[in-house]
């Protein structure tokens, strides 16, 4: 055996033992947030309740035929970067409906979220400034937190407290500041507190940036954690004051990209600065054209948008849960990996699909089945999921 070969055996086998190692397993969604697995000659279907296409735009006909034409006009890819000639018509068109619906000059849009977050934090901030990062956003910001060589802190979850403590000991040595969260946390559902991080951020003269990848379709009328307190309110004057949105169009919109909304001069910047967008070739003009589908979708059916959270609410009730969700994800904690396989396991045995969340997706001993609640689950299947989450799985732990 090669060297190269031991180390990844040696490796793999140390993860296997803690029950972290990771199979990729084949999977075909189809309609209805059913999802068939293929293991080798077999093939079963699932109701899924994992998926981030909360509002099944993925499969809806308006969003497959935009594509469709969009590819025959186009063809498959972009050819090259944004900057060359991969700065196909659609672009224009996305990136507008975008800073509509999110109310900012302007967007503009990246390869994923991943690259949206690897390429524009750096942007934003270098060395000699500060960023401060909740310690459960995502993978993403923290990867561009670190790429962007600013000195960097990590507050614990959503802790202003501590969040103030980092900002008064470190904002007076840095230039520039940037605080970065999860509008809507993926692996936990809760909400940033923008109540207090818009004030906050401004008492430091601190720029704010929100990862809205599950908030977009599915928070304050599909519009975002941003305007959580405009629904509430039905005043548009109440919309929290964040100047960097950013997020995902692979989850409610259905389709792949990432975006950040904010003033021109950000945007223009963006696009002239980061490398993430200037090094990678743009997207497939088809992919884009399914995404104005859906952002208009989104941006013409708040009542389609309330519906994830609607059945996330049915579900948690029918368990008990003590807390309402603000989203339409709900972690059920189980701590350790392998019971978390196992409950996994069963929950297939009874036809649903809930992938176990291990480490290092969640903080060590924080293994989970993390529910997702899409705009088409029916009553009943919500129901009979809640049942056997809570007398097979959480009454027996
Ligand atoms: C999924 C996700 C991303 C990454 O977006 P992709 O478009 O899938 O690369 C970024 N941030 C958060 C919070 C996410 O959940």
């Amino acid at each position: 055996m090669s060297a190269l070969d031991r180390f990844a055996t040696q490796k793999l086998e140390a993860l296997e033992a803690k029950s972290l190692k990771r199979t990729l397993v084949i999977t075909n969604r189809g309609k209805m947030s059913s999802a068939e697995r293929v293991i080798g000659e077999d093939r079963h279907s699932y109701i899924s309740f994992c998926c981030n296409d909360y509002l099944n735009l993925s499969q809806h006909p308006a969003v497959i035929e935009a594509s469709i034409s969009a590819l025959k006009k186009f063809g498959t890819g972009a050819g090259a970067s944004r900057h060359i000639t991969g700065n196909h018509e659609l672009y224009t068109e996305l990136e507008s409906k975008l800073a509509a619906i999110k109310g900012t000059d302007d967007a503009v849009v990246f390869g994923s979220g991943y690259l949206a977050n690897l390429g524009g934090i750096p942007t934003l901030v270098g060395a000699g400034d500060l960023v401060v990062v909740d310690e459960l956003a995502h993978a993403c910001i923290h990867g561009g937190a670190q790429l962007s060589r600013a000195a960097l802190h990590i507050f614990r979850h959503n802790d202003m407290a501590h969040l103030q403590e980092i900002l008064k000991a470190e904002r007076a040595k840095a230039q520039h500041a940037l605080i970065i969260t999860d509008g809507v946390f993926s692996m936990d559902g809760d909400l940033a507190p923008l109540d207090d991080l818009v004030p906050l951020a401004d008492e430091f003269d601190a720029w704010l940036m929100t990862d809205d990848a599950h908030g977009l379709g599915v928070i304050g009328e599909g519009r975002g954690s941003s305007f959580k307190k405009v629904v509430e309110t039905g005043d548009l004057s109440q919309k929290y004051d964040v100047p960097l949105q950013m997020g995902t169009l692979s989850k409610a919109v259905g389709s792949y990209g990432g975006y950040i909304c904010a003033s021109q001069p950000v945007i223009d910047f963006i696009k002239t600065r980061a490398r993430s967008l200037i090094y990678s070739t743009g997207l497939p003009p088809a992919t884009v054209a399914a995404s104005i589908a859906a952002v208009d979708i989104i941006a013409n059916n708040r009542y389609l948008c309330a519906e994830p959270v609607r059945k996330a609410r049915i579900f948690s009730k029918a368990v008990g849960l003590n807390e309402v969700p603000e989203s339409c994800i709900i972690p059920i904690v189980l701590n350790d990996p392998n019971v978390t396989l196992k409950a996994s396991q069963l929950l297939q045995e009874h036809g649903f699909l809930v992938t176990a969340i291990r480490p290092p997706t969640v903080p060590e001993g924080t293994a989970r089945l993390r529910l997702t609640f899409c705009a088409d689950h029916r009553e009943e299947d919500i129901l009979r999921l809640a049942k056997i989450i809570r007398d097979e799985i959480l009454l027996q732990s």
